[in-house]
């Protein structure tokens, strides 16, 4: 079988492994991208993109093209269907829904060409007796040894797996989400509707002036519909009976072909990643891998494109020219990475934790307790979202 040797390796073609790859590009170093799927994988959603994102993907220099398609939006609407309340919170910063396809698209065709390898499934990684960071197997039997090694392989990541993470827990909930295209303009304006039922909870983003992304979160189902789209939006639209006519014809009349369901969200808990093993030697994880959060503060991905150039910044002190030193040197500039991301990620972690726990939540006192930690966290007044973390 074949065997090769490569300086920066990481695992996952995802947005934050393609932000690893652009910001190292943009220190002028290589790396290898190696992704199990054979074309560059988006699905037909949005992802909201806060400050703290925006100033990273400044920094990798897209940020102006994906601008162009994610209109502004300027508030939450929170509503709750019983009791008919509603209330208004402004956003202060920048905060914009992305396509995730032309996120992962823009970002790798800022890589040089040959920087991704498709099909290409990471079955184990081992520890390099040698020189090397660690050894890598593929699916087909083929060895890649990598000087450097960085998992950005998601929820179910083999690097994570080798550094001894357990498997993020799965949260009990189905989402189904899509897009609607209103062709004379829609009339939602600029504002995010949170609106939460009795048992779902529905969002609706503007994404340009004629489009509306919107996303329904439900306890699981109990038969197993979640594989049937449109068994899903049939199931969902008997949630959503009581709701206004307007939110009731959007999900109706959405584009088919944009509709998809997540059957499985995963978390990884704030105490793991407070206290998780996130290095050995060269060898580290990043986004997913690293924090896996769920969707409850759409911080998960903002989150990875910082752990990027966070990354990057550290490897640049340690490679001369474009390929890494030392094992030692390399080890210590990971370390100062996985310091440096703890404590920004195990604060995201537990907010999405406590906002997960607080929409299921049955008992007063859970509730209160739950208030309680997101007032301390600044959670309301969006702190988490004004995070800089800093130049590449
Ligand atoms: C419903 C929902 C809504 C969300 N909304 C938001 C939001 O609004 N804002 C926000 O910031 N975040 C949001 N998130 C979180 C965000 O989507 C994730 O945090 C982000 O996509 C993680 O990116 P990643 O690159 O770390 O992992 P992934 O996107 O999972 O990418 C991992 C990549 O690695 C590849 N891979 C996996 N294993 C292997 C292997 N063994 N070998 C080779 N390749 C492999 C996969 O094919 C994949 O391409 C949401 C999540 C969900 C589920």
């Amino acid at each position: 079988m074949e065997e090769e040797t490569h300086g920066i390796v990481i695992i996952g073609g995802g947005i934050c492994g393609l932000a690893t790859a652009l910001a190292l590009h943009r220190k002028g170093i290589a790396s290898l991208v190696l992704e199990k799927s054979e074309t560059l994988r988006a699905d037909g959603a949005t992802i909201g993109i806060h400050a703290n994102g925006w100033r990273v993907l400044d920094q990798l220099g897209v940020a102006a093209e994906l601008r162009e398609t994610a209109n502004l939006i300027t508030a939450y609407h929170d509503a709750w269907l019983q009791g008919n309340k509603s209330n208004l919170i402004p956003i202060r910063n920048e905060f914009r829904r992305v396509n995730r396809k032309d996120l992962i698209e823009t970002l790798a065709k800022n890589l040089p060409v040959g920087s991704i390898r498709f099909g290409c499934h990471i079955a184990a990684i081992h520890e390099d007796p040698g020189i090397h960071g660690a050894v890598l197997t593929t699916m087909d039997g083929s060895t890649i040894r990598a000087k450097v090694l960085i998992g950005c392989d998601g929820t179910n990541s083999v690097a994570a797996k080798y550094l001894g993470l357990s498997v993020p827990k799965p949260i009990p909930r189905t989402v189904l989400r899509g897009f609607t295209r209103y062709p004379h303009g829609h009339p939602f304006g600029t504002e995010f509707l949170r609106l939460r039922g009795e048992n779902f909870f529905l969002g609706r983003l503007p994404v340009t002036d004629d489009l509306v992304h919107f996303f329904v979160t439900c306890p699981n189902p109990s038969t197993g519909i979640t594989k049937d789209v449109g068994a899903m939006k049939d199931f969902v639209l008997e949630k959503l009976q009581e709701c206004p006519a307007e939110i009731t014809e959007m999900v109706r009349a959405s584009d088919p072909e944009s509709l998809n369901v997540v059957a499985k969200l995963w978390y990884r808990p704030p105490w793991q990643v407070m206290f998780g093993t996130f290095q050995k030697g060269a060898v580290t994880v990043a986004g997913d891998a690293m924090h896996a959060m769920g969707p409850f503060i759409g911080q998960g991905g903002s989150a990875g494109l910082e752990d990027a150039v966070v990354l990057a910044r550290s490897l640049a002190r340690a490679t001369v020219g474009r390929e890494p030193c030392d094992k030692k040197t390399i080890g210590v500039a990971i370390g100062k990475y996985v310091r440096e991301r703890r404590p920004r990620v195990a604060m995201l972690s537990l907010e999405s934790y406590v906002v997960g726990t607080l929409l299921r939540a049955k008992w007063h006192v859970t509730k209160l307790a739950c208030v309680a930690v997101l007032a301390l966290v600044g959670s309301r007044s969006l702190r988490h979202t004004d995070y800089d973390c800093g130049r590449l």
